[in-house]
């Protein structure tokens, strides 16, 4: 039993689970996780706490159960447990630089803790190719330069193509040379200015963003609909960019596509560059998967990595999900990665999504997942209050999202009335301009779907 083996192994089924799980729910309960050991019938699994334990055991057991069965192609028993001991988070906590220290006041929350940098992001592991290199050198400027050549940044693509990579590795860059960075997803930051609005603190919001030398903005699309949040985002950007502090903003779209947006925010990203990343070509692909072989330290033939980089083509994280696999498939099985295998893995892989066509089909597991909850619970006849919530939301997402008839999906969903359908959907679209809790189930609910 190698403890090397148990890493990679949970490192694949976390591959997978990535891809299929709303990131927040990902990040906050997945991530966080070791595999630690294995050995005939169980296979150990460490989480930070008692409370991520028992989250986990609660609400995903069956799941990660089941992605280690496909994983591993064994049946263990899957045992969580408490990490004995060390500093989980610590090196993912990015140090405060001395310039802010200095000039931060005492009441302002640090900025760096909001969120901390993935150290695999860097310029040096963003392997270039003609579909990204725009962007790259953009990123790279502007990591030099910050508020000085590209201001707003705004760099849009399909999902797992590099956007976050690449904010992230410019904000690091800034953040290293001692310059005060904040990183936040739209969804942070709408919930901030919420809650900021909720508790009458917007002055001390306003004031905490203003510090910042370079705001990073990672998918602006999930900003809230609301007209509050873009007025809010609207006076943030203008006060860092009149001030020349630099701001960059990643989305699944370019500017004139962010439908609900108000026209002078998107003007205002179109103020500077925007440069969008392309599904890389099949050189590029290869060269990004024989560079993580190399991290992983793994032997891979160019055939193997060609047949990879061939089957999977238009999202970088299931390419890398899809080596993660071979490795941990090869190690546990501790057989070589042949072309035959290879072939065999991929093909017991699911298939790519394509987010211009959305199956249905897709919605009700990805509700289903979100809720710890079977596509069965939806169709059924269960009235308990939380199966009844998951139904109006794939009911909301499958009539707002997909445009589908409340008839088709009534049908759809085991034979329902359409009048049933509209009263669902429509309670939740109410919801979700009130309700906080609702709105953020359903953005990374969406997020999953879409990613
Ligand atoms: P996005 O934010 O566009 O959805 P990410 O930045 O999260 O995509 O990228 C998905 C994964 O693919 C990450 O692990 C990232 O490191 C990797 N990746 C994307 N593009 C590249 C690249 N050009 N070179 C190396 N890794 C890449
Ligand atoms: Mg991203």
């Amino acid at each position: 039993m190698s403890e090397s083996t148990a890493r990679e192994v949970w490192r694949a089924v976390l591959g997978d689970l990535q891809l299929q799980l709303p990131r927040p729910t990902y990040e906050t309960w997945l991530k966080p996780t070791e595999g630690i050991s294995y050995d005939e019938l169980s296979f150990v699994v460490e989480a930070p706490n008692s409370f991520a334990v028992e989250w986990l055991e609660r609400r995903m057991y069956h799941a990660l159960q089941k992605t280690l069965k496909k994983v591993s192609g064994r049946d263990f028993e899957l045992q969580l447990q408490v990490k004995s001991e060390g500093d989980f988070y610590a090196v993912e906590k990015a140090l405060p630089s001395p310039s802010q220290t200095v000039s931060a006041t005492p009441t302002a929350p640090p900025l760096f803790e909001i969120r901390s940098f993935n150290p695999k992001y860097t310029f040096d592991s963003f392997v270039v190719g003609p579909s990204n290199r725009l962007a790259l050198s953009a990123a790279k400027a502007v990591a030099e330069f910050p508020g000085q050549t590209y201001n707003p940044l705004y760099l849009h693509s399909g999902a797992g193509l590099g956007k976050t990579h690449l904010l992230q590795a410019i904000g690091k860059t800034c953040a290293s040379m001692g310059m005060s960075v904040l990183y936040v997803t739209s969804e942070q930051f709408t919930n901030e200015f919420i809650t900021a609005i909720r508790n009458r603190t917007t002055e001390d919001f306003r004031r905490r963003y203003r510090g910042v030398q370079v705001l990073l903005v990672d998918d602006v699309q999930f900003l809230s609909g609301k007209e509050q949040t873009h007025e809010g985002f609207f006076h943030t950007f203008n006060d860092l960019h009149n001030a020349g502090n630099q701001v960059v903003i990643s989305s699944d779209r370019p500017p004139r596509d962010l439908a609900p947006m108000e026209d002078r925010l998107r003007s205002r990203f179109e103020w500077g560059l925007i440069a969008d990343i392309q599904p890389p070509d099949l050189e590029t692909r290869m060269a990004i998967l024989a560079n993580k072989a190399d991290q992983l330290h793994v032997e891979m033939e160019d055939s193997v990595i060609e047949l990879i980089a061939k089957r999977v083509q238009r999202n970088v994280r299931e390419l890398e999900g899809s080596l993660n696999r071979m490795v941990a498939y090869s190690q546990l099985m501790n057989v070589n990665i042949t072309l035959e295998s290879t072939l065999q893995i991929l093909n017991e892989m699911a298939p790519e999504t394509d987010t211009r066509s959305i199956d249905p089909q897709r919605i009700f597991e990805q509700v289903a997942l979100f809720y710890a909850l079977s596509v069965h619970d939806l169709m059924a006849k269960d009235r308990t209050k939380k199966v009844a919530l998951a139904r109006q939301v794939a009911m909301y997402l499958l009539i707002y999202e997909l445009e589908l008839t409340p008839t088709k999906v009534g049908r759809l969903l085991g034979g329902r009335d359409h009048s049933t359908v509209i009263h669902g959907a429509g309670k939740i679209n109410g919801e979700v301009t009130e309700n906080g809790q609702i709105r953020q189930d359903i953005l990374a609910i969406k997020e999953a779907i879409f990613a």
